[in-house]
């Protein structure tokens, strides 16, 4: 589903929704446990805004220098009217460490760590803020040349050196891309593959606690083998100009 003309923001929100539900449901999944990152990467603060006001409350952005320039904005939208909204933001994209100093204190959570030394760069800013900082391991389960992210074996050995070794860096589960395929089956079993790991990993480490996988054609499936986080971006704005 993709942005279907004649549909507000605000109605694809609510089918997306009801379609998280539903999927849910069908893997006996606990009713309202994933949470649905609204991707707002090309989208104006007008658009964002609507969003918000559908009930949006988690917003995805790959770039850092478009994440803060919304960034401001968003928080007045946040802050006015009769209704506050507490926003979160989430880095989903390459995030490169001259950068990271950017956004320390403003994302809830960076799901593309696929580097020690990022980790590393992420630790020196959070010590210098004093603040504790949320990551995931990013997976490319298919090693597509193209696409960032690591092994899900190199995934638990960057988590061994990253627990062992950094303080303020959490790592709180996996975030994973998948092959694009016409039909969103093709690509289950990377899914599936991608909770495995993260079951095990799970019984080692307390705080893991977030599976991002899925975006718009394939969140249904990912919500079946078990993300606790989808990405869906065209299913609520409507197809992107190219760009990645
Ligand atoms: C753009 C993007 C998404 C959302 O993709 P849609 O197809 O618009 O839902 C999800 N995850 C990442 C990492 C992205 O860059």
């Amino acid at each position: 589903m993709e942005g279907k003309t004649g549909m507000t923001i605000g109605d694809n929100m609510r089918e997306i929704q009801s379609c998280i539900a539903a999927a849910e449901a069908r893997a006996g999944r606990t009713p309202g446990t994933v949470t649905l990152i609204c991707v707002t990467k090309t989208r104006t603060v007008t658009e964002m805004s609507e969003a918000v006001r559908s009930g949006a409350f988690d917003l995805g952005e790959n770039r850092v220098q478009e994440m803060m320039e919304k960034y401001g904005a968003m928080q007045d939208v946040a802050g006015t009217g009769e209704k506050k909204y507490n926003i979160k933001w989430h880095l989903i994209g390459q995030l490169q460490r001259n950068k990271v100093k950017y956004i320390i204190g403003k994302t809830s959570l960076i799901h593309s760590v696929d580097s020690f030394r990022l980790a590393e760069e992420i630790e020196r800013c959070a010590k210098e803020a004093k603040v504790n900082v949320g990551v995931l391991i990013q997976v490319n389960p298919a090693g597509e040349m193209q696409k960032a992210g690591v092994s899900l074996p190199e995934a638990e050995l960057l988590t061994r050196e990253i627990d062992g070794g950094l303080t303020r860096v959490r790592v709180q589960g996996l975030m994973s891309v998948v092959p694009i395929a016409e039909d969103p089956e093709e690509v289950r079993g990377y899914f599936r593959e991608v909770k495995q790991t993260f079951d095990k990993m799970a019984a080692a480490y307390p705080a893991f606690r977030h599976l991002s996988m899925g975006m718009t054609h394939d969140y249904e499936v990912a919500i079946e083998e078990g993300a606790t986080m989808v990405r869906v971006g065209a299913g609520i704005f409507g197809p992107r100009a190219q760009r990645e």
